[in-house]
């Protein structure tokens, strides 16, 4: 299934294997037309990622994030979509959330060491790159050293939040995050809601979360079934909130990945972000056709 549009990328200045130029050149021979880079608490590869937009007449790239939060035993997602990136105050809490992700990230290696499986920090991170450092450079490590075959398995047997090797990390809380994205003009959807769903957390956080302003909720989304996006449409529709959606390519292969554009979202609740976009003034913010 074939969208032209995606909200939910991931380049190397987080966790993605592509960079932004590479990302949108893939993203644009897929026939995705309309497209947000979402890196994981970094805004850095914006800059990137609008040069590259700029060789698409016909492509419109809005300013994105991912944002982490917690909530007990679970982990929320929330998407940021036409926020003012430039924003000083905003920029310097990610500045923190990228120090807390470094340290958490050196905790992690050190727990590999203990558990016999060792990576190096030097390794870790320059699979990290440039970007904000993420479990799955650690995976990349570990796959790397000949401990696991796939980065998947790394996240099975000791990256995942209940494995030997897992380390908390500052987060925010999720209405926190969705007034804080708001706050710098932008418009938050929650992303990826299955596991939230699967521990029955969801109904709970929907309800706080459109108190505090949430637009959308992701509904199309990698390998989720028909039956789960029927599902996650008619909760987001009872909550009131767009039925959104985006590959979360990060380009590291696994049986869940879908390329860029591939999934399942229709334009009608693009054109409805777009045109919230506009009441908020915040359209302008994204380049490309469907910005004017
Ligand atoms: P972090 O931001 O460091 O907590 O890492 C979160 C990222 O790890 C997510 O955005 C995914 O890209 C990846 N991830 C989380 N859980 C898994 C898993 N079970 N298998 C593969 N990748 C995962
Ligand atoms: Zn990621
Ligand atoms: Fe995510
Ligand atoms: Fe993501």
């Amino acid at each position: 299934m074939a969208s032209q549009a995606d909200f939910h990328t991931h380049s190397t200045f987080s966790d993605g294997r592509l960079t932004p130029t590479q990302l949108i050149d893939l993203a644009y021979r897929n026939g995705v037309r309309i497209m947000a880079l979402t890196d994981h608490d970094i805004v850095d590869g914006l800059p990137d990622a609008f040069a590259a937009a700029a060789r698409y007449p016909d492509f419109t790239l809005i300013p994105g994030i991912e944002m982490s939060t917690d909530v007990p035993g679970n982990e929320v997602h929330i998407l940021g979509h036409f926020i003012d990136w430039h924003d000083e105050a905003f920029r310097d809490r990610l500045l923190h959330l990228q120090e807390s992700r470094l340290g958490r990230a050196r905790k992690m290696v050190e727990k590999l060491n203990e558990l016999g499986k060792p990576v190096t920090w030097e390794r870790v991170e320059a699979f990290a790159g440039e970007g904000a450092v993420g479990r799955p450079h650690i995976a990349l490590a570990l796959v790397e050293a000949g401990h696991v075959a796939s980065v998947n398995e790394a996240f099975a047997l000791y990256l995942s939040r209940t494995g030997p090797a897992y380390v908390e990390r500052d987060r925010l809380a999720p209405d926190e995050v969705v007034k804080l994205l708001t706050g710098v003009g932008g418009l938050a959807t929650l992303a990826h809601p299955r596991e939230l769903q699967a521990a029955g957390n969801l109904d709970a956080l929907l309800a706080l979360l459109s108190g505090s302003g949430l637009t959308g909720m992701e509904v199309y989304y990698q390998d989720y079934t028909p039956e789960e996006m029927d599902m996650f449409r008619a909760l987001a529709d009872r909550f009131g909130l767009l039925p959104l959606g985006g590959s979360d390519y990060h380009g590291l292969g696994g049986p869940q990945q879908r390329e860029p554009g591939n999934i399942a979202l229709t334009m009608e609740p693009v054109k409805r972000l777009l045109s919230l976009a506009r009441q908020k003034g915040a359209l302008g913010r994204a380049t490309g056709p469907a910005a004017v």
